[in-house]
């Protein structure tokens, strides 16, 4: 009888586990009890052969798993959660948002170091003080109760309050105090370490601008809402002070006791933003991105949930970040691809943080000069607020822009001779150049004069890129790398050559024809190594004439006031992508590009080589601006029923064994199918089914790349049949199963690459 009572637990813990499974684990609570487990903190439990570190989730009074299954919870890392509340809740989102485990979620979420199990540092102290101070007597403690009655009694002496260590060296234990705390008599406060409700406030280190009455309205209208939640969509071209705008509401919040969370695309690529922010405040200011080691980004969030930087400004993963005191959300370049994650967790940083603003009721402003479509869409909708900047603080003027006709004319390495013209008459007048192209390397093909046999990666569908620095031949999609042959792999005669321009080439052919101007080029080759950039920069700030040659990295957020002519050397790639999505990013580029350029006091122009000058597209872009360009693009998605008119997932699987993936998603394709039938989710109106179809570069790394699309005009049907179809990978048929696990597969919510 006795022992039947015993063995029926009334207690069980769900469990997040670092497994790509998506679902929790049960537990048997640990002997010590539930009485101090709260969602949030760690626990390390029995997982097969292995011990893993998991999260608890939740307490629950019922499991499904037969009692003789269930293993105990083996240790407890954590009194306090080390995950809180909000975070949690965010990370069940997320997993459930994106179809993902809940417990690497929140392994993306949180600092490697906690996931280990390490402690977390000490940097509260526990107060403990009486719940009532102006109670005379304990109401709830029975009088044979009396160690808990001496503690109260000790607490009642110092209506302060007493610390841990200090109760501890006077004999009252900590199971004393959390009986206590149950019964609602006493209460433990965390006092945190020096926070910024105790340091010494200026906030300020310098004054700010005086803003022009459009950057005014802009700022008056965002803190109307502020302290509630809302999307603002802040369109202002370069140059217009987007964020002047960004500093003075960050004040603000700053004043009103709470922390700004500000993400950007990239910060080794935005070195002159984060200087602004140092200048501007005194507040301490916390820096999170991919290049910290873990300690630092441990130290970073601490300091965060602690209180004690008022400014959080990070790349992506920033976003899961907690705040002791949320305040405002800045997303800059809200547009930038960099924002999606393209592996594991597939997440958009841009859309969760939206979420959080949600949750913690707080604005969000999301500002660019080319915002996406998604966004324009959500702001045509009212679902954002729509503000404008539509001049150049400050004296700088906008650029004219001109589509450069190259049909026809000789190219010297992808230049035309009219640019090159242009090209002087920039550098006599003593100014910069800045040349764009979106390819690194010496040229992209190494082809055969005799027979035509081009150098190809032997693991990917793509050429070799030639490179001089050292001379190599490069795969930009999986890195393979090889010396450059002399003779051709086809037909063995020595008439092999390089085909088309990239940076390195351009940088060659440059120097050649305006030596001695310097001439700066900026990719990922040339800017390896941690200061290498700085340098780089540098050198262009020094403002004497020069050209600077670059990929994209030159497109983002930069400021050369004396860059005066700005050219696209390959606009046309862009108008035969196969990506839906080709022509938007374009645009985006284009415009991007083209803000470098007058930034200071001189004007600029800028220069789009095409052989395609009476492009309607293009034309509307540079007459009219990116704002009608992008409402131009939105019709046609909507014609199309493309995003933002209708959601998508997509299913990739990569397999060895080139026919597995294919059979893999025909045989899903045919289980969502009945699915959408039987539910009436089928036709327009449903769920739409796409593939499966090989990925546009069917084979890369030796894998082959297959893809399932899944899209509907609203997001609930489109996640129930995902929701179904993940079923079927890991719990459906035996054969199903078998097959899913001899591929890798992975699901891929609002894609951006496809
Ligand atoms: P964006 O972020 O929109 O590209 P910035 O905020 O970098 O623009 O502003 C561009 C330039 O204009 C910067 O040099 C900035 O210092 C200056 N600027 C911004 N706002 C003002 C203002 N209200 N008065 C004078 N100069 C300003
Ligand atoms: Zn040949
Ligand atoms: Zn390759």
């Amino acid at each position: 009888m006795g022992n039947y009572a015993k063995s029926e637990p009334t207690h069980y813990l769900q469990v997040a586990l670092p497994t790509p499974l998506r679902r929790v684990f049960d537990y048997l609570p640990p002997k010590s009890g539930i009485d101090f487990l709260r969602p949030g903190i760690r626990l390390k439990v029995p997982f097969g052969p292995r011990k893993l570190i998991g999260i608890l989730i939740a307490i629950t009074a019922k499991t499904d798993i037969p009692l003789a299954n269930l293993k105990r919870v083996e240790q407890v890392l954590d009194e306090q959660p080390i995950i809180p509340k909000d975070i949690l809740e965010l990370c069940r989102w997320v997993a459930h948002y994106y179809h993902y485990s809940l417990g690497e979620t929140l392994g993306t979420a949180t600092p490697t170091a906690l996931r280990q199990g390490r402690p977390v540092a000490q940097q509260t102290r526990k107060l403990w003080r009486l719940t009532y101070p102006n109670a005379e007597a304990p109401s709830h403690i029975a009088r044979n109760a009396k160690l808990q009655l001496a503690a109260w009694q000790l607490l009642k002496q110092h209506l302060k309050g007493l610390h841990e260590p200090m109760l501890k060296s006077l004999g009252v234990s900590n199971q004393t105090l959390s009986a206590l705390e149950k019964k609602g008599e006493a209460e433990c406060i965390y006092e945190n370490l020096p926070t910024l409700h105790t340091m010494p406030q200026s906030i300020l280190h310098e004054a700010p601008l005086t803003l022009n009455p459009e950057q005014a309205h802009v700022v008056q209208q965002i803190l109307q809402t502020a302290q509630q939640f809302q999307v603002f969509l802040l369109q202002g071209i370069t140059g217009s002070g987007k964020t002047e705008v960004y500093l003075q509401l960050i004040e603000q919040t700053l004043k009103a006791g709470r922390q700004a969370l500000v993400l950007i695309p990239e910060i080794g690529l935005t070195p002159q933003t984060l200087h602004r922010f140092e200048q501007r405040f005194a507040v301490p200011i916390a820096v999170i991105h991919s290049g910290l080691n873990d300690n630092e980004r441990y130290l970073a969030w601490q300091k965060a949930v602690d209180y004690r930087v008022g400014i959080i400004i990070g790349t992506r993963s920033a976003v899961f970040t907690p705040l002791a005191k949320p305040g405002l959300i800045i997303i800059d370049e809200e547009h930038d691809a960099s924002y999606k994650q393209q592996d594991s967790l597939r997440y958009s940083a841009r859309d969760i943080a939206i979420y959080r603003a949600r949750q913690a009721n707080i604005p969000i402003v999301l500002g660019s000069a080319t915002p996406s479509l998604e966004s324009v869409h959500n702001a045509q909708t009212h679902r954002y607020r729509h503000l404008h900047l539509s001049q150049r603080a400050g004296q700088a003027k906008p650029p004219s822009i001109e589509l450069l006709n190259i049909r026809g004319e000789t190219l010297q390495a992808g230049l035309s001779p009219a640019l090159q013209q242009k090209i002087t008459q920039h550098l006599e007048k003593g100014q910069q150049v800045l040349i764009f192209i979106n390819r690194r390397g010496y040229a992209p093909t190494l082809l055969c004069h005799e027979c035509g046999w081009v150098a190809d990666c032997p693991d990917c569908d793509a050429h070799l890129t030639i490179h001089r620095q050292p001379p190599h031949l490069h795969c930009h999609h999986c890195d393979y790398q090889q010396s450059i042959p002399v003779r051709c792999g086809h037909c063995n005669t020595a008439s092999l050559f390089p085909v088309g321009a990239g940076t390195e080439r351009i940088e060659d052919f440059l120097l050649s024809q305006f030596d001695p101007i310097p001439i700066i080029r900026i990719d990922r080759d040339s800017t390896r190594g941690k200061t290498r950039l700085q340098e780089l920069f540098s050198d262009i700030h020094q403002g004497k004439p020069a050209i600077l040659v670059g990929t994209q990295m030159l497109a983002k957020g930069h400021h050369f006031p004396k860059v005066t002519l700005v050219a696209i050397l390959d606009a046309d790639s862009g108008l035969f992508s196969t990506d839906f999505r080709g022509l938007e990013r374009l645009g985006q580029l284009v415009t991007q590009v083209a803000g470098r350029a007058g930034r200071g006091k001189l004007a600029g122009e800028v220069i789009i080589q095409t052989h395609h000058p009476e492009s309607p597209v293009l034309n509307r872009l540079v007459t009219e601006g990116y704002e009608v360009f992008a409402k131009t693009l939105l019709a046609e998605r909507e014609k199309l029923s493309l995003p933002p008119y209708s959601y998508l997932g997509l299913f990739r699987v990569e397999c060895k064994n080139q026919e597995e993936g294919e059979r893999l998603l025909l045989q899903l394709r045919e289980l969502i199918s009945q699915f959408l039938q039987y539910n009436n989710l089928n036709g327009p109106l449903g769920v739409t089914l796409l593939g499966p179809l090989p990925a546009p570069m069917e084979k890369r790394q030796s894998w082959y790349r297959w893809q399932l699309l899944i899209s509907s005009p609203s997001r609930q049907p489109l996640h129930t049949a995902i929701t179904f179809a993940i079923h079927q990978l890991e719990g459906g048929t035996q054969a199903m199963i078998k097959l899913a696990r001899k591929v890798r597969w992975s699901v891929d919510i609002d894609p951006q690459d496809m």
